[in-house]
C-alpha cells in the first residue's frame, strides 16, 4: 500500500466507483425525493459524484428501521461475544478495502494519500477492533448493599442514537462514533456533514457484509439545517452524538430541550496552546509546532493554533519554525510526498484569507505565508501562515479559525503561560515543552483542556478518552469511556424474604 507511487494512485483514481446513496435498512437507497447533492473534489473543484440528499421522510423513516432491530433484539440483545465477531469482521473488511477507501476519504476531504493511507484508515479500523474487542470485558455492577438484598447496576444501550459528524476526519469521527455506540448495542443514524459523505456510506455497507442485521446502521446523506435538525428534534431518538463546532453544538443543545432531552453528547472546536520553555528539546519542538497547525491544512479541532513561547527563545525557535513551514507547502494529494492539501471548500479559504487580513489590521507580524498557491489547479489550497508579535486579545488569538494559521505569543514566567493558555473559551487540546520534570507537569496539570501533551503534540489513541472542557464539549469519544456516551445505568433492586 505504501508502495504506490502517484502514477499508480492516479490510476486507481480514475477507476474509483463511488457509491453516493444513502445506506437505509441495508440498502443503497436514492432519497425519496429524488434529490441529490455533487459531491466536489476540494483539490481540483471538480464533481465526484452526486450524493443522495435526505429529507424529513427519509430521516422518519430510517428511525422506523432503528426502533423496530432495537425492540427486536437482533442487536441490542445479542450476547456482546457474538456482537465482538461482527464489529471484528467489520475492521478486517475496512482493512481489506484499504486502498480504496484511503483514496475516498482523499479525493472527497482533499487529504494527502500518505494521511489516509497512515491515518484515517488505520485509525478507523483500530477504533472498530478495539471497541468490538473490549465489549465482552466490561462487566456490569453489584451495588455495596447490606444482608437481604441485591442490587444489581447495569448498563444499557440508549436505543435508537444519531451520530452528526463534520468534514475534517469525516471516516475517523464516523468510526469513533459508530464503534462504542454499535458495540453497546444501540441501532445508529449517521448524517454525515455534506461535504464529506463517502467513505461513511462504503463502509455502511461492508458492516452489513460483516453480518450487521438490517436497520442497525443507516447512513443519511443531507443539510445539517433541515435533515440534521430534523434528527436533533425528532421525539424517537434517544441519544445524539456530535463532532463539531461549538455554536452548532449550542443549537443542538437547545434541539434536545425543545424535544425529548434526548443524551447529547458533543465534541466541538479549539484554540489549542502550544508551550515551549527555553530549556526545551527545540528542533523537537519547531518540527512539532509546525505539523500540530499544519497537518490537515489546519483544519483539526485540537490544530495547535497558539504557540506560546519563552520570550529568550523567540527568535531561535521561530527561525526553525519557519523553516519547518516551508515543507508544509500544499501539494498533489495523490503525491505520497505532499503533506498539505486544500481548504475543503471556497468557503473556508475565504475564511482562512479574511482571518489573515485581520491579523494584519491587528497589528500582528506576519513572518511566513499568507496567500493562496496552486491557483491554477482549481483547488482552494492556503500557504501555510505563522503571525509573530500576537497578544492573546486579537481575534487570530482568540477564535477557532480551522486552517494553517499559527499565532505567537511570548510569556516570560510559568504562570504567565499558563494563564495566557487557559485564557479561551475552548479547553480542547494542549502541550507543554520543556526538559524540567518539574515544570512540565505542574503547567501540564494548570492548563484546563481534555488531552495535554508533555514533549509531544496530537499524542493518544484509542485506549485514552478524548474531548473536551469548557466549550469545547462535554462527551468523550474513544476508550472504555467512550461506552458511557451510549449506555443508561439502571438498577434493580432485590430484597429476599
Ligand atoms: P459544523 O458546521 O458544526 O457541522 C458539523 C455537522 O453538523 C455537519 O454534519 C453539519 O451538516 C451539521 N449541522 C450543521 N448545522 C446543523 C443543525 N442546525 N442541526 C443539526 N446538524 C447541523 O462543523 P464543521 O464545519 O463540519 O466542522 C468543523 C468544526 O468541527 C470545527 O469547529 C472543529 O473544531 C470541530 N471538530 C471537533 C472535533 C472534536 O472531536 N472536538 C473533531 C473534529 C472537528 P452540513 O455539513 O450539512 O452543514
Amino acid at each position: 500500500m505504501l508502495d504506490k507511487t502517484v502514477t499508480d494512485w492516479q490510476a486507481a483514481a480514475a477507476e474509483l466507483d463511488i457509491e453516493g446513496r444513502a445506506f437505509i435498512n441495508g440498502q443503497a437507497t436514492d432519497a425519496l425525493s429524488g434529490e441529490t447533492r455533487p459531491c466536489i473534489n476540494p483539490s481540483t473543484g471538480v464533481k465526484l459524484a452526486d450524493v443522495a440528499s435526505c429529507g424529513a421522510e427519509d430521516a422518519d423513516l430510517a428511525v422506523q428501521n432503528a426502533r423496530k432491530i432495537f425492540d427486536d433484539g437482533a442487536w441490542s440483545a445479542m450476547a456482546p461475544a457474538d456482537r465482538k465477531m461482527v464489529l471484528v469482521r467489520w475492521a478486517e473488511l475496512i482493512e481489506e478495502h484499504a486502498d480504496e477507501i484511503a483514496l475516498l476519504e482523499c479525493l472527497d476531504v482533499g487529504k494527502p494519500i500518505s494521511d489516509t493511507t497512515g491515518g484515517d484508515v488505520p485509525s478507523a479500523v483500530r477504533t472498530i477492533r478495539w471497541s468490538g474487542e473490549a465489549i465482552d470485558k466490561v462487566y456490569d455492577e453489584i451495588s455495596p448493599t447490606g444482608p437481604g438484598s441485591l442490587a444489581l447496576v447495569q448498563r444499557l444501550p440508549l436505543g435508537v442514537v444519531t451520530a452528526i459528524v463534520p468534514w475534517n476526519f469525516p471516516l475517523s469521527t464516523t468510526a469513533w462514533k459508530f464503534a462504542p455506540s454499535l458495540a453497546t448495542g444501540n441501532s445508529v443514524i449517521l448524517k454525515p456533514a455534506s461535504n464529506t459523505p463517502l467513505t461513511a456510506i462504503h463502509i455502511a455497507g461492508l458492516a452489513a457484509e460483516a453480518g450487521l442485521p438490517d436497520g442497525v446502521l443507516q447512513v443519511l446523506p443531507g443539510p445539517g439545517g433541515s435533515l440534521g435538525r430534523h434528527l436533533a428534534t425528532h421525539m424517537d431518538i434517544d441519544g445524539l452524538t456530535f463532532t463539531g463546532s461549538t455554536p452548532v453544538g449550542k443549537q443542538l443543545m437547545e434541539y434536545s430541550g425543545q424535544s425529548n432531552l434526548k443524551r447529547t453528547f458533543l465534541e466541538l472546536g479549539g484554540k489549542s496552546p502550544n508551550i515551549v520553555f527555553a530549556d526545551a528539546n527545540l528542533k523537537k519542538a519547531a518540527n512539532s509546532a509546525a505539523a500540530a497547525v499544519f497537518y490537515n491544512g489546519g483544519q483539526t479541532c485540537t490544530a495547535g493554533t497558539r504557540l506560546i513561547v519563552e520570550e529568550s527563545i523567540e527568535d531561535e525557535l521561530l527561525k526553525m519554525v519557519v523553516d519547518r513551514a516551508r515543507r508544509w507547502m500544499p501539494g498533489n494529494l495523490l503525491d505520497p510526498a505532499t503533506r498539505m492539501g486544500p481548504m475543503i471548500d471556497k468557503g473556508q479559504f475565504d475564511t482562512v484569507a479574511d482571518y489573515v487580513d485581520i491579523g494584519r489590521n491587528e497589528g500582528a507580524e506576519l513572518l511566513f505565508g499568507g496567500g493562496q498557491v496552486l491557483a491554477e489547479t482549481g483547488g482552494f489550497f492556503h500557504e501555510p501562515t505563522i503571525f509573530a508579535g500576537v497578544t492573546n486579545d486579537m481575534r487570530i488569538a482568540r477564535e477557532e479559525i480551522f486552517g494553517p494559521v499559527m499565532s505567537v505569543l511570548t510569556f516570560t514566567t510559568a504562570e504567565q503561560a499558563v494563564e495566557i493558555a487557559n485564557d479561551s473559551i475552548y479547553g480542547l487540546a494542549g502541550a507543554v515543552w520543556s526538559n524540567n520534570i518539574n515544570t512540565a507537569h505542574k503547567v501540564a496539570a494548570a492548563v484546563r483542556v481534555g488531552t495535554m501533551g508533555i514533549n509531544n503534540y496530537f499524542g493518544g489513541d484509542i485506549t485514552v478518552p478524548f474531548g473536551g472542557f469548557k466549550q469545547s464539549g462535554n462527551g468523550r469519544d474513544k476508550s472504555i469511556h467512550a461506552f458511557n456516551d451510549y449506555t443508561e445505568l439502571k438498577t434493580t433492586w432485590i430484597e429476599f424474604d
